[in-house]
């Protein structure tokens, strides 16, 4: 049985995606998938949003970008570790110097846009941001997010069978699954999962051994810069202002993890 007209269009997914979002920030942090099916989102989503990608394999900036995740991962499994031992966490550094972003997927798969380095301007900076999306894995905002886009996924799939029998529909098909891959990372995640994101990401970057009041300038450099906007960072904050003073608030607490970690090396 056909379910949906003749051509699901790209466009018409994309808008329904954000058509369903109001109606269902109701929903609070709902996640209806295991802990596994974030790792296998991941994984399988991985390969698909960076083919065509130039990835940077050696250098000072990949050795930076290794070292940190490392010790951000290590970081998220002493606190979190029922979560954050699960995933087999990995990030590529993407060269694109245009591009503002880096993202992480559910399950611990990562990567960072070149363009991000100058305003991180330094490995503190970019384990501001690091955190931060590293910290939306373990709070597992992208399948949080899927609970609520089921319907979307639903229309999605009955699309691709229905038209699945031809070469030319099912071209069709591989092109929405493949846009369906990009929505786990375009889409918006909500004010507040960013928030707690921020929050989060500051004990990461802490108990790491990086000063998280370096957080405060990352973000002031972040909302004064210019260029086109990324789509994870920017799609959905928090105003800055309200975000610069939710991660102040958060400080003394991260800055005391921090403190500790110091006297502990
Ligand atoms: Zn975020």
């Amino acid at each position: 049985m056909k379910l949906l007209p003749a051509a699901l269009s790209r466009g018409t997914a994309a808008l329904l995606a954000l058509l369903l979002l109001p109606a269902c920030s109701l929903l609070g942090d709902l996640n209806h998938y295991q802990v596994s099916d974030d790792a296998a989102l991941g994984a399988e989503a991985y390969p698909e949003l960076l083919a065509g990608e130039t990835t940077i394999n050696r250098g000072p900036d990949h050795m930076m970008v290794n070292r940190l995740t490392q010790k951000l991962v290590t970081a998220a499994r002493e606190l979190d570790p029922e979560i954050a031992s699960q995933f087999d966490w990995e990030v590529r550094l993407v060269e694109q110097d245009e591009v503002v972003n880096a993202w992480c997927l559910p399950g611990g798969k990562m990567a960072v846009f070149t363009g991000i380095l100058p305003i991180a301007e330094d490995e503190t900076g970019l384990a501001v941001v690091m955190s931060h999306e590293i910290a939306h894995a373990t709070l597992r905002h992208g399948t949080e997010r899927m609970t609520r886009q089921d319907l979307l996924t639903q229309v999605i799939a009955a699309g691709a069978e229905a038209y699945s029998e031809d070469a030319e529909t099912k071209e069709q098909a591989e092109a929405l699954a493949s846009d369906a891959a990009r929505l786990l990372v375009s889409l918006p995640f909500g004010r507040d999962a960013e928030i707690e994101a921020d929050t989060r990401g500051l004990m990461y970057m802490a108990k790491a051994g990086y000063d998280p009041r370096a957080a405060v300038g990352f973000w002031e450099r972040m909302s004064s810069g210019s260029g086109p906007a990324p789509f994870e960072l920017f799609s959905t904050h928090p105003s800055d202002e309200r975000r610069i003073e939710r991660i102040r608030a958060a400080l003394p607490e991260a800055v005391e993890m921090f403190e500790q970690s110091q006297g502990s090396r």
